[in-house]
């Protein structure tokens, strides 16, 4: 029988404290200090949930110690390691909490995750963020849930990193939506690069070109933001690693694959990002993905 879902979530915990989770969890913080509730957080590496809890005074406690927490969010690389954490903490647990799981995860273990911890009287979503380290800084971040509708509704006012959450459907459709939208990000920023690419080899002043695109029907957030600012300034600032675009890139053409779809040019470019992140580097940051077309072409685009 399923426990009651848990009203007060007085005590949260965040396990994860990379890039994005470690200024997640800050809201976090902040929203205990003001609710005078505790966020517990933990890092595999130790260090950095005790920075976060000097910087931002939460609690830096024992991963065992976390799961036991009202409400418990993660943000780790891929559904993997959260398989990992749910075997290891699956007995520390408390009936009646909610475990969101803010990494972009894979649709197919979503199902299974909710009914481990179901077993354990916890409830699951699927809860991935977009809007990058900045939007994590600013609070502003887009959370896409997979799961029940009450569920959703009861976390919601919880989630102090959020801008705006859309409930996209049943448990894993989060997962499945953040997948669709990183591989249009990886799409748009691959064409992009290419099209530079072929106007940098006739010569182009490529700041031209980008003034012209973004005021045409060519321009996107890549063309408008990524590739001024990360490419053409050469400073490829590592916020989004490219070993992770090609993970979601890669979950985006699994779910093409399990409905038997058909969805080449997302094939394509999951090879491409795969292979950039070999060459290029995976911990890079994902807009490096064009120092690839850039080794093909023989140019650099600046
Ligand atoms: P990071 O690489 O910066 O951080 C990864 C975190 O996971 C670290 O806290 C790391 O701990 C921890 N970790 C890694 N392996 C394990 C493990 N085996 N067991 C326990 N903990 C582990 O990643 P991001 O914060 O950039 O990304 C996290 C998730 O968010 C990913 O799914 C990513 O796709 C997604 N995302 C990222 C965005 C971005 O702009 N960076 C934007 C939107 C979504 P340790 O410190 O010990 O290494």
């Amino acid at each position: 029988m399923t426990a009651p879902l848990t009203t007060e979530f007085t005590t949260v915990s965040f396990l994860g404290l990379g890039a994005m989770g470690f200024p997640m969890a800050a809201h976090l913080a902040a929203r205990s200090r003001d609710t005078g509730g505790r966020t517990l957080v933990w890092n595999r590496t130790p260090g950095r949930a005790e920075a976060h809890a000097s910087e931002f005074g939460s609690v830096a406690t024992s991963l065992e110690a976390a799961a036991g927490a009202d409400l418990i969010v993660s943000c780790l690389p891929t559904s993997a390691e959260v398989d990992e954490l749910l075997d290891a903490v699956h007995t520390h647990l408390k009936p009646g909490s909610v475990w969101v799981d803010c990494t972009s995860g894979h649709p197919d273990a979503a199902p299974r995750q909710r009914d481990r911890l179901a077993l354990a009287g916890t409830r699951f979503l699927d809860a991935p963020v977009s809007g990058g380290t900045a939007a994590a800084k600013t609070g502003t971040l887009t959370v896409m849930v997979g799961g029940p509708h009450g569920d959703v509704e009861a976390v919601r006012p919880h989630l102090a990193f959020a801008g705006k959450l859309v409930r996209v459907g049943d448990t894993g459709a989060g997962f499945a939506v953040k997948a669709v939208n990183n591989a249009l990000l990886a799409v748009n920023l691959w064409a992009a690069g290419e099209g530079l690419a072929i106007l940098g080899l006739h010569g182009v002043q490529l700041g031209a070109a980008l003034e012209v695109i973004n005021a045409s029907s060519g321009r996107s957030n890549t063309t408008e933001n990524l590739i001024p600012q990360r490419v053409l300034t050469r400073e490829f600032p590592a916020t989004f690693g490219l070993g992770l675009l090609a993970k979601d890139a890669g979950i985006a053409l699994d779910m093409a694959e399990a409905a038997k779809g058909s969805a080449p040019v997302i094939a394509q470019v999951t090879g491409l990002y795969r292979a950039a992140a070999r060459i290029v580097g995976a911990q890079e940051d994902h807009t490096a993905a064009l120092k690839l077309i850039e080794q093909m072409n023989g140019i650099e685009l600046k």
